[in-house]
């Protein structure tokens, strides 16, 4: 949610006070007349912003000694323990909440088991996630900067509005309205790729990066999208289902209601149940009624277990090699739960891109493949307090 909308001059301000943050996030330590020039800001803007910043503890003067025997420059840089933020990822039952300082270093981590699907009481356990994270780190409320919520669905980030949430079957409901009235502190809301998004282009690979894409696999297939620096959302926030890409229009019936929707191949639920029905029909040693059922299979070695996932990493390959030839993006990363499955899926899905990527394309785009850890959805979330510090207001 937006505080309020700024005006002229508040805003210029705003701007060149998140362009010197960025600066010092960036290229720090780094010293004042530095800072000037990489921004074009005049000398005195520049320290009378960075006055402010270190008044608030954000930035600190670090004494870089000189050995030259000259004077000692004196260099900017982000004070990691000048505030703290809180992500929250929300799953169909889980909130996992991470609190992590301004580098994004996860302090404390917590996720408690949600009571059912009313709105009202799930804001009320989120509320309590807060305080119980503060209370862990032994923090006072004043050092907490925001809150971040991610989760699956359309969410209007602008407003902090959850449009349509297929796992709650929640509506136009303004969560982040909601949980600022209990919290706070201001609350951000956006859709759980996007905040993963956002945490690489910040923090993780896709630092310095123009242009990349990164593809998240595990109970859905989706897709973040970064294009000339900047994040891209699409008309209303919706862009970026590849999952439901139409890949065979005779397909499975996909939770969204169409028929062969590229997640119905590649999602946990399509594999468990392409697996099942092999295992019925005694191509698997079954019986198999969950991922890492299927996972403990195929790395048994059982070839039918090996063939469910050769053949997800083929189509996962087709919508990546596709999303090649639209985007040419510089770095295409790989992230979510799915990626436990390693060289089965990806193995196959390589080759794939290969054979049905435009030919000369393939060359451009380095593929990185992240090694998944539990609380990076939560650390994607508060990335997205993070990115409201370190973004300029025009950008966001
Ligand atoms: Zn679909």
């Amino acid at each position: 949610m937006k505080p309020s909308l700024l005006g002229n001059r508040d805003l210029i301000r705003a701007m060149n006070r998140s362009i010197v943050l960025n600066v010092i996030k960036t290229n720090g330590p780094i010293a004042r007349a530095e800072v000037a020039r990489q921004t074009g800001l005049s000398p005195a803007t520049v320290t009378g912003i960075t006055a402010e910043l270190i008044g608030e503890n954000l930035v600190f003067e670090k004494d870089m000694g000189d050995s030259s025997g000259g004077r000692r420059p004196i260099l900017l840089a982000i004070n990691p323990s000048g505030g703290y933020v809180i992500g929250i990822k929300l799953t169909e039952t889980h909130a996992i909440g991470a609190l992590t300082d301004l580098e994004a270093t996860v302090i404390h981590k917590r996720t408690d088991n949600l009571h059912g699907r009313d709105p009202e009481v799930i804001v009320k356990q989120l509320s309590l996630l807060v305080s119980e994270l503060l209370k862990m780190a032994g923090l006072p409320k004043k050092k907490l900067l925001g809150v971040g919520v991610g989760l699956a669905g359309i969410v209007d980030s602008e407003q902090g509005m959850l449009r349509q949430s297929p796992f709650f079957g929640w509506r136009d409901l303004p969560l982040g309205e909601m949980l600022q009235a209990q919290v706070r502190v201001p609350v951000y809301v956006d859709n759980d790729v996007n905040t993963l998004t956002l945490a690489e282009m910040w923090f993780g690979g896709g630092q310095g990066i123009d242009s990349f894409l990164i593809v998240t696999v595990g109970r859905g297939v989706g897709l973040g999208i970064v294009v000339n620096g900047q994040f891209y959302r699409g008309a209303r926030g919706g862009a970026g289902e590849l999952g439901h890409t139409v890949i065979d229009p005779e397909g499975p019936t996909c939770e969204c209601g169409k028929h062969g929707c590229l997640e119905a191949f590649v999602g946990d639920p399509g594999l468990v149940r392409m697996a099942t029905e092999a295992a019925n029909r005694g191509e698997i040693h079954g019986p198999i009624t969950s991922m890492s059922d299927l996972l403990t299979q195929a790395e048994a070695g059982d070839s039918g277990a090996r063939a469910v996932f050769a053949h997800a990493g083929d189509i996962l390959g087709q919508g990546i090699a596709n999303l090649l030839n639209i985007f040419n993006p510089q770095k295409i990363i790989i992230s979510g739960e799915g990626t436990r499955a390693g060289d089965l899926l990806f193995g196959p899905m390589r080759e794939s891109i290969a054979r049905n990527v435009m030919p000369g394309l393939a060359r451009d785009t380095s593929i990185q493949i992240d090694a998944w850890g539990d609380d990076a959805w939560a650390l994607g979330a508060a990335s997205l307090v993070l990115h409201e510090l370190f973004e300029s207001p025009l950008n966001r």
